[in-house]
């Protein structure tokens, strides 16, 4: 396998934020250098279900994971496995959730936390616990560390496909609440720190994509229907047609999205087209 897929998984950052406050990535669309979805995150809009819909192609109600209790593998045909079947090789830099959802259940921090195992179905892992990166009222999350770990794991290992998973926009707007100041100033800060990284990204020959698995209500809360939680960007860098792309785009299609990047078969269970 030649190509390679990083995606930038935002937590909580809703879709008004992102187009108001995340001016680099906003840039690039301006610049023709990127295509910007609105797109419909999958429901209960919880992390959980989320990410295992952003990797399954398919809505919480299909593929089982319903709350964030519901904490164990995934029983459905996934992007890292499809990827590894094809010989690729995978990579995450992102909260333990997804060590539980691809790797093993419950989560070991020893065996865990950061290893490199080709026989594992994420085989470059670095995960986090919460603490971490998401110390709540303490001001503005960094994501430099997390950033410059999975540009050193790309560096080292070329994974095809790379998951780097930030959950300062989360935490911050749980603490303070999606039309906040402080919930504000973080998506501008983890927007400048993907400029910082983004050049060097692409350089390594990376195809990027940015999104969020849901937003963030006023009051701090995600799980529902409106369209705050519910109405995520998605970003894609270096598409034919750069600009703002019309409609609502399903969150079902990012991971069969992902495959056809790669050149990859598309399973069967995913049934929403990639994005064009
Ligand atoms: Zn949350």
């Amino acid at each position: 396998m030649e190509r390679k897929v990083l995606l930038v998984l935002l937590d909580g950052l809703g879709f008004d934020t992102s187009v108001r406050f995340c001016g680099f990535m906003e840039g690039l669309v301006e610049a023709g250098r990127a295509r910007r979805w609105k797109m419909a995150a999958v429901l209960p809009t919880l992390s959980l279900p989320c990410y295992e819909s952003l990797h399954s192609g398919t809505a919480p109600a299909v593929h089982g994971i319903l709350t964030n209790d519901h904490r164990r593998l995934s029983t459905s045909d996934h992007v890292f496995g499809v990827v590894r079947a094809a010989g690729g090789r995978t990579g995450a830099v992102a909260h333990l959730n997804f060590s539980e959802l691809y790797n093993a259940a419950p989560y070991d921090a020893f065996r865990d936390h950061e290893y490199d195992d080709e026989s594992r179905p994420i085989q470059y892992g670095r995960f986090y616990d919460k603490g971490y990166y998401t110390k709540f009222n303490l001001g503005l999350l960094s994501d430099r560390d997390l950033f410059t770990k999975a540009t050193v794991m790309m560096r080292r290992f070329q994974p095809n496909y790379l998951l780097v998973h930030s959950l300062g926009t989360d935490s911050v707007g749980h603490a303070h609440g999606g039309q906040s100041a402080e919930y504000q100033a973080q998506a501008g800060m983890v927007d400048d720190n993907i400029a910082f990284f983004m050049e060097h990204w692409l350089e390594l020959g990376y195809h990027v994509f940015v999104t969020a698995d849901h937003g963030m209500s006023a009051d701090g809360n995600h799980g529902g229907t409106t369209d705050d939680v519910r109405h995520v960007a998605f970003y894609e860098l270096g598409h034919a047609s750069p600009g703002v792309a019309p409609g609502l785009a399903d969150q079902r299609a990012v991971a069969p999205t992902i495959l056809h990047r790669l050149g990859l078969p598309i399973p069967a269970a995913m049934t929403v087209a990639p994005l064009e």
